[in-house]
């Protein structure tokens, strides 16, 4: 086991000095820092303050949450993306209620047993509202401990893996594990930047392998990323008499598993006929083309032709709901969801 005792001590000095001050870091409760773990997951911090501030006046605690209905919770995740992490987040809630009498576990075999709650977030809970010596290791952390052992293996690698995790949990041992931690990922997010690391003023910069090799900015190894695939879709935008629009749930790759418009894969007119059986709604060739639209999600890139059908009628699938424009709102809609309504000239 290496000794990190003196990189350790300045890192923590570096971060009592440095810390931002950020909403989660007011609290031990381990349900607002799980709850932050969740949606910073993949999303920037100063995206993240706003929706951690409203989702923790709505639900307050994991009681509040479990007994949340699963479409006000995806309403206040609402633009953050991956909703998934929001129906774990919401089923892991119900767990803690149901099993643990609301109060998030502390023993850690207990934490990880919950639904969503992998490695990293149950380290994160586990260091930083219980103080215990529990590792984790994201996006930051890695970048930081690669360079700092001057790491060959390519990220996202099994030996990669291994070695960070080992690494991680050598350095949350010793005073302060949560404080270390977030330390290692503030250092990441602010100093140890993935191009151009501020070497200089780092206070890790005496014990890092890498840049005592002068290879700061080529390490850590990053396998190539594949290019988003681009798909086409065509969607259509069936308002009844009343004005409503027709949702149903949509995929969870494309919608987040959120309410949407009716889309199915394609660009042709042909395609829009396809929506005939999964919408049932009748009048399917009446429909005419507004616009089409690019989005833009991560393993992908679509092209979107959206239709518009006036007075839909003939509606048979239960899979369908009519949703008043002033209340789309008030739902969980993937971003994606609103683009496409703005074009069919409804909602915005
Ligand atoms: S010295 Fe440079 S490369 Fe090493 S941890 Fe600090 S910022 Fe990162």
């Amino acid at each position: 086991v290496s000794n990190w005792a003196a990189p350790r001590a300045r890192l923590l000095a570096w971060y009592d000095a440095h810390a931002r001050d950020l909403p989660w870091r007011r609290t031990r409760d381990p349900y607002a820092i799980w709850v932050s773990e969740i949606m910073l997951q993949q999303t920037r911090v100063e995206t993240v303050i706003p929706y951690y501030e409203r989702f923790l006046a709505r639900f307050p605690s994991a009681h509040a949450l479990a007994d949340a209905p699963l479409d006000d919770v995806l309403a206040h995740w609402s633009g953050l993306g991956y909703y998934r992490r929001a129906r774990l987040l919401h089923e892991g809630a119900r767990a803690v209620a149901s099993e643990h009498a609301g109060q998030v576990p502390r023993e850690a075999h207990l934490r990880r047993a919950l639904p969503g709650v992998g490695r990293y977030t149950a380290g994160a809970i586990g260091s930083i509202a219980f103080d215990l010596p529990e590792p984790i290791v994201d996006g930051n952390v890695a970048r930081v401990l690669a360079r700092v052992l001057a790491l060959e293996a390519p990220l996202g690698t099994r030996d990669a893996e291994r070695a960070l995790w080992q690494a991680a949990a050598e350095w949350a041992e010793g005073e302060r594990p949560g404080a270390l931690n977030q330390a290692l990922m503030e250092l990441g997010a602010r100093v140890c930047l993935p191009q151009r690391p501020r070497c200089a003023e780092c206070p890790l910069a005496e014990h890092c392998q890498a840049r005592a090799d002068g290879r700061a900015e080529s390490l850590p190894v990053v396998p190539p990323k594949k290019p988003p695939k681009p798909v086409n879709l065509v969607a259509l935008a069936a308002f009844d008499d009343a004005g409503r629009v027709w949702l149903q749930r949509g995929e969870e790759n494309l919608f987040g598993g959120l309410w949407s418009l009716p889309s199915v894969e394609g660009s042709t007119r042909a395609s829009v006929v396809e929506l005939a059986p999964t919408t049932a709604l009748e009048g399917v060739l009446s429909r005419r083309a507004v616009g089409e639209l690019k989005h833009v999600l991560t393993h992908r890139v679509l092209s979107v032709r959206v239709y518009v059908q006036r007075a839909a009628s003939g509606v048979r699938s239960a899979a369908l709901k009519p949703v008043a424009l002033s209340e789309i709102g008030r739902l969980g809609t993937a971003t994606l969801t609103r683009k496409l309504l703005a074009l069919a000239g409804g909602g915005s």
